[in-house]
C-alpha cells in the first residue's frame, strides 16, 4: 500500500482513475486539482475519506508542490491536470500554455526534486505518469495506419501544441536528469463524469432537452474512441510494469466518424426515451472548426 498523487483528479478522466484506483487497489490518493470550470468534486463524494484527500491547489505553484511532496511521499504522480478543450484553446491559448506547459515545468521540477531525495527501493520505483493526446500526432489521411508511438509530432491546435510542449519537457526530464518519466498518449475518451461541452455528453443533454445538435463541418472527421474505464486499466498497467523512458499509445481500436456518433445516440435516446420526432432531425451543420484535424 502506498500514496499516489494524482493531479487534476477531480476532472473527467482523473476522477475515474481515483475510483479505479480506489476499487482495485489498496493505494491512498492525494489528488491535488485547481478546481476550475472542468472540475466537479461531486464525482468523488462517495469515496472514503482515508484513502482519498482532494486538495485544492495550482501545478504552477512549485512551493505548494514542494510541500505536498514532502507531506504525503508519494510512490508515483499521475498527471491528468491540463486544460483540455480545443474549443476554448482557440479563443484562448494563454491559459493552456500557462497549465500544460509552465505547470507540467513545475511540477517536473518538483518531482525531481522530492526522487532526488529518496533512496533506494523507493527512489528506483518511482514514477512519474505524464498523460497525453494522441492529438499531438496532428492529422491522419484516410488510408494511413494508426498512430504508434514513433510517429512524428505535427500538433495542429493551441491545445494539442501545448500537450506536445509538455510531452517533449516530460521526455527532456527524464533524459537529462533520470527522472522515471513515462508518456501515455490516449484516443478520445468517453464514459461518466465528463463535463458536457465534449461531444457525447453535449450531445446527450441536447437531444434529451430537444435542443439543436451542431455538428463540426460535415461531422466526417475520424476518432478512435476509448472508454474511460479501460483507459484507466491501461494507466494502472503502465504504472506497475511500464518502463522509464517509454511512450505509450492508448486506443480503444473503435475509430468512428462524429457524425456516426451522433446517429448512435440520436437512435439510442430514440429507442429508450422516446420522443415525438427522431432526434436525427435535431442535427445541425454548423462552421468547422478552424485547423479542424480529419481523423486521429
Ligand atoms: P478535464 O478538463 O476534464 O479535467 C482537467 C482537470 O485538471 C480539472 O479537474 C481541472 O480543475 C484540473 N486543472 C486544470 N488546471 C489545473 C492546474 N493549473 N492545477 C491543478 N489542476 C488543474 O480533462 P480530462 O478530459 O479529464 O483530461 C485529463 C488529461 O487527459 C489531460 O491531460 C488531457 O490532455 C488528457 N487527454 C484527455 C482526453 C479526453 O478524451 N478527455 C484524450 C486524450 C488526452
Amino acid at each position: 500500500m502506498s500514496t499516489i498523487l494524482v493531479t487534476g483528479g477531480a476532472g473527467f478522466i482523473g476522477a475515474n482513475f481515483v475510483r479505479h484506483l480506489i476499487e482495485h487497489t489498496d493505494h491512498s490518493i492525494v489528488n491535488f486539482d485547481l478546481l476550475t470550470y472542468a472540475a466537479n468534486p461531486e464525482s468523488l463524494e462517495d469515496l472514503d475519506s482515508k484513502r482519498h484527500q482532494l486538495i485544492e491547489g495550482d501545478i504552477c505553484d512549485a512551493e505548494r508542490v514542494s510541500e505536498l511532496l514532502a507531506e504525503h511521499q508519494p510512490s508515483a504522480i499521475v498527471h491528468f491536470a491540463a486544460e483540455s478543450h480545443v474549443d476554448r484553446s482557440i479563443d484562448g491559448p494563454g491559459a493552456f500554455i500557462r497549465t500544460n506547459v509552465n505547470g507540467t515545468q513545475a511540477l517536473l521540477d518538483q518531482a525531481l526534486a522530492y526522487w532526488s531525495g529518496l533512496e533506494g527501493s523507493e527512489k528506483e520505483n518511482f514514477r512519474f505518469v505524464h498523460i497525453s493526446t494522441d492529438e499531438v500526432y496532428g492529422s491522419l489521411a484516410l488510408d494511413e495506419a494508426p498512430f504508434d508511438e514513433q510517429h512524428q509530432y505535427a500538433p495542429n491546435s493551441p491545445y494539442a501544441a501545448s500537450k506536445a510542449a509538455a510531452d517533449h519537457l516530460a521526455r527532456a526530464w527524464h533524459k537529462t536528469y533520470g527522472l522515471p518519466v513515462i508518456i501515455t498518449n490516449c484516443s478520445n475518451n468517453y464514459g461518466p463524469y465528463q463535463f458536457p461541452e465534449k461531444l457525447i455528453p453535449l450531445m446527450l443533454i441536447n437531444a434529451l432537452n430537444g435542443k439543436p445538435l451542431p455538428v463540426y463541418g460535415d461531422g466526417q472527421q475520424r476518432r478512435d474512441w476509448l472508454f474511460v474505464t479501460d483507459h484507466c486499466k491501461a494507466i494502472e498497467r503502465v504504472l506497475e510494469a511500464g518502463q522509464p523512458g517509454r511512450v505509450y499509445n492508448i486506443g480503444g481500436d473503435a475509430e468512428t466518424t462524429n457524425l456516426e456518433v451522433v446517429h448512435a445516440l440520436c437512435d439510442l435516446l430514440d429507442e429508450r426515451v422516446p420522443s415525438s420526432t427522431p432526434r436525427r432531425e435535431l442535427i445541425e451543420y454548423v462552421t468547422d472548426r478552424p485547423g479542424h484535424d480529419r481523423r486521429y
